[in-house]
């Protein structure tokens, strides 16, 4: 596609160095860190050379609008791309800046075709998506939708004890007008974002682009199995209660379960206490994340995981108590929104996009959920890995992201 590379490559190359870690390759883009805020120095850069009107919201997400500012537009009549700019730490370079840089690059190929938009367009890249700092994963798009309280935010804390209100301040902003952005949602029309795919269903398609069907259930629970501290040493297998052995056989029994129901299962934290080498613990704190295709076979899962943890209990004469911590319900992007954009990538030969579901969260997510007709499109990470320095996509496949891209803004809004 005309155009495509010459802005695409210069905008990803600016971006690159922000944020990386030589050592590992990975990239630190936490939150109102100094390389984030090197990056939302990036946005603003890459607006203003455009000429697109660049403003920071009262939650912190950065826009960028193609004919002027959001206020100029009325009920639905935006259409909004982008995705966001921090990391998870040691991340990836793609999850999250390749659709923004995707987004200004399709902005420009829209336009080296001489097109203009006949409503209002704008790059958005939202705060805070990864939760890598604050511990809220979305929090730009869930405080911009109400879905996250704004004292609740204000109050997070980062590792060192920094609240999000401070880091806000630092950061020359107000935390004070956090809170849901009525006006400026009932503006978006269509919210459309770009990602590096995070598994490998285009690999095994052979495409290089495709269209999210929806996002999978997630629910987060926190197990807490009790027993009795002793001594490592003189306490007789027989007579331990020891929670660590409940919690990993309730482990083993999640995977065994996660995998029947071709579901995903992880306990990737855990708090053993007294946590000493030489000591039976007395207790463990674990934390379940659980996805499935749709609720009703996540419920199952949960299902099997609590009964194998009661058992595992039994077994080791300790107890064991679940307690859900978060639950997001399955996302279905908009039929309507969907069809068009599906129509508008198909090839001359009448070849559709395909189509596939995430089990990852997104802003695109939390924008659904609130009512905005949203879509996203994939684009292919060969290996599947993300969240970890050796995400990957070709700059080919890339390309392609920005040519249908573009090819969205031109049916939707030119
Ligand atoms: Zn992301």
């Amino acid at each position: 596609m005309e155009g495509t590379a010459e802005s695409y490559d210069p905008l990803w190359q600016s971006l690159l160095p922000v944020g990386r870690d030589p050592s590992t390759g990975g990239y630190h883009r936490l939150a109102y860190s100094p390389a984030e805020l090197a990056c939302r120095e990036w946005f603003i850069t890459a607006a203003v050379q455009r000429d697109l009107e660049v403003e920071t919201d009262r939650n912190g997400n950065l826009w960028a609008w193609w004919t002027g500012p959001w206020g100029g537009a009325s009920d639905g009549a935006a259409l909004v791309i982008g995705s966001h700019l921090d990391s998870v730490r040691d991340g990836g370079a793609f999850d999250g800046p390749l659709g923004v840089v995707s987004a200004f690059a399709a902005i420009d190929a829209v336009r080296a075709r001489g097109r203009a938009p006949r409503r209002p367009v704008a790059v958005a890249a939202f705060a805070e998506e990864e939760g890598a700092r604050f511990g809220i994963a979305c929090a730009g798009s869930r405080l911009a939708t109400g879905a996250l309280d704004p004292d609740r935010a204000r109050a997070l804390r980062d590792e060192s004890g920094v609240t999000l209100a401070r880091a806000l301040t630092a950061a020359g902003l107000d935390p004070s007008h956090l809170g849901r952005d009525e006006e400026r949602l009932r503006g978006i029309g269509a919210f459309v974002e770009l990602h590096i795919e995070q598994g490998r269903g285009l690999v095994d398609l052979d495409a290089p682009v495709g269209l999210a069907s929806g996002i999978w259930p997630h629910g987060r629970y926190r197990f807490t199995f009790s027993g009795e501290a002793n001594h490592a040493g003189t306490t007789l297998m027989a007579d331990r209660r020891d929670p660590v052995q409940a919690w990993s056989r309730t482990a083993i029994a999640a995977a065994t379960a996660a995998t029947t129901y071709d579901a995903r299962a992880t306990f990737g934290r855990l708090d053993v206490h007294p946590n000493s080498t030489n000591a039976v613990p007395s207790r463990v704190r674990a934390w379940l994340d659980a996805r499935a295709g749709d609720e009703q076979t996540l419920q199952r899962l949960l299902g099997d995981v609590g009964d194998a943890a009661a058992e595992a209990a039994r077994q080791t004469r300790t107890t064991v108590d679940v307690t859900p911590e978060s639950f997001s319900p399955a996302v279905f992007f908009d039929e309507a929104l969907h069809e068009r954009i599906a129509g508008a990538l198909e090839t001359s030969d009448g070849d559709a996009l395909p189509v596939l579901p995430t089990a990852a969260g997104h802003d695109a997510g939390v924008l659904a959920s609130a009512g905005v007709p949203t879509a996203m499109l994939f684009v292919r990470n060969p290996t599947g890995v993300s969240h970890s320095p050796a995400e990957y996509a070709d700059r080919a496949d890339c390309l392609a992201g920005v040519a249908a891209l573009t090819r969205t803004i031109e049916v939707l809004a030119s």
